[in-house]
């Protein structure tokens, strides 16, 4: 799953957090799902500043904040460090707590992972498949850690995430793999698999990215299927914060009636920062908005079913069972604290096999904003706490960089040249060259 056509269902964050992740799958490329590490990364940046030159020289000079009055692009530096920052948390947003290292088998709490498909391990043949005549071979999902030890190399789809699985990695599905970071038997009953398993999206059943057809992805909310824009049979509605598909309208189609009595309209915006200070503010008080939706015990659908079942366009199937027009639906942040909770409403959530629909933490818009808290919390605990002075020189640092840069791009540019790995390395020689070099000069 990757390029910046594919768009989670929380438009609120697409600029900030989709376009990170995008160069981080489309790494997949060359088949290797090479994420980029979340806390390491982080730790990574700091650590650089805890030894770099700049920064020993700043301890060394000590840590009076004096005054100066050199003119320092203070934009540039925030912007910078921002821009790292941001990267590190998009990352985390979408990874979470899986790590590169443990395979999340035997993580209960996990309700949410990024999920990862081998079209290169062979596997066993499903018996208990309806199309088990064909030779219909198993579907699995394997976790992050997994993707990265036990497939390295091989050819992987990115299912980006997906809620309550357990990792196939290794287990009977698979013909000869060995789990390297945890050992399995038998099945996972309770996953569920689609066609994303096989590489396959939407109701068109096209791969993803695809030669002869490009378009905007959207995850559908409740089966986790990516679905072309127009593919989909209604437009989205600006600052948008969850989708469902309209096969799952149809299947869940008590929603309809929320729909129609305006229980889930919301305020079309496209600001980013109004819709991200929204989801900033809806998090932050999540605990206390879900006890107060707590039911009492009249049936709120049922209220909206009498009201408005004489103005729905019913229509009967040839079992006779009732069915009205559905399409896909655009749902605002709190659409799940919005639907009925009373115990007969629970029960008709249980038997279509989504119960995580009366949970909002389950929606991947607050999933990923709970792990880039997470992140950027962290973040602001390692920060080092600057002074002026060693503002001034992180600053002058960037702006030396973005010089050099400038300069080896435009020889490139001028040499005609593609730019290769050894051009990179040199360039890296010279700017750690020039940047010692100032240093002394400084300290001496
Ligand atoms: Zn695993
Ligand atoms: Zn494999
Ligand atoms: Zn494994
Ligand atoms: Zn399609
Ligand atoms: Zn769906
Ligand atoms: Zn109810």
């Amino acid at each position: 799953m990757n390029s910046e056509n594919i768009q989670q269902e929380n438009c609120t964050d697409e600029e900030s957090s989709m376009k990170p992740s995008t160069s981080k799958l489309n790494d997949n490329d060359d088949a290797e799902p090479k994420a980029t590490k979340t806390d390491a990364e982080i730790d990574d940046c700091n650590d650089q500043t805890e030894s770099s030159p700049v920064k020993r020289k700043c301890n060394e000079i000590g840590q009076d904040d004096e005054e100066s009055d050199t003119e320092v692009d203070f934009e540039t530096l925030c912007c910078s460090w921002k821009e790292q920052i941001e990267q590190a948390e998009t990352v985390s947003g979408m990874f979470g707590s899986s790590d590169e290292n443990n395979c999340t088998y035997l993580d209960d709490d996990l309700t949410r992972q990024p999920l990862y498909s081998c079209n290169t391990c062979e596997m066993n043949i499903d018996a208990t498949s309806s199309d088990s005549k064909d030779g219909q071979k198993y579907l699995a999902g394997i976790c992050y850690a997994c993707a990265e030890n036990c497939h390295k190399g091989h050819d992987l789809f990115e299912l980006y995430t997906k809620r309550n699985f357990r990792c196939d990695c290794g287990n009977a599905k698979f013909a000869n793999l060995k789990c390297k970071l945890f050992e399995k038997i038998g099945h996972n009953e309770s996953n569920k698999y689609n066609h994303n398993f096989k590489g396959l999206y939407c109701i068109c059943e096209l791969p993803y990215p695809c030669d002869t057809f490009d378009d905007t992805m959207l995850q559908c909310g409740i089966c986790e299927d990516w679905f072309h824009q127009s593919h989909l049979d209604a437009e989205p509605i600006k600052g948008y914060s969850d989708m469902i598909c309209m096969s799952c309208v149809r299947r869940l189609n008590f929603l309809v009636f929320y729909q129609i009595d305006g229980r889930f309209n919301f305020n079309e915006c496209d600001d980013k920062e109004t819709l991200d200070k929204e989801l900033e503010q809806f998090c932050d008080n999540l605990t206390d908005r879900i006890s107060k939706s707590s039911s009492n015990d009249e049936c709120l659908l049922d209220v909206l079913k009498s009201k408005h079942e004489s103005s729905l366009a019913v229509k009967y199937d040839e079992n006779g069972a009732a069915s009205y027009e559905c399409h896909a639906m655009y749902l605002p942040l709190d659409w799940r604290l919005r639907i009925c909770r009373c115990s007969k409403c629970l029960k008709l959530y249980e038997d279509n096999g989504v119960e995580f629909i009366t949970n909002p933490s389950d929606m991947f818009a607050i999933y990923f904003y709970q792990n880039q808290k997470k992140v950027s919390e962290k973040v602001e605990k390692q920060m080092p706490k600057w002074n002026r002075i060693q503002e001034i020189e992180l600053a002058e640092g960037i702006e030396h960089f973005k010089r050099e840069l400038g300069k080896f791009l435009k020889h490139c540019q001028e040499n005609c040249k593609t730019i290769s790995a050894e051009d990179v390395a040199e360039f890296k020689r010279n700017l750690y060259a020039n940047k010692r070099q100032r240093v002394q000069y400084f300290c001496g």
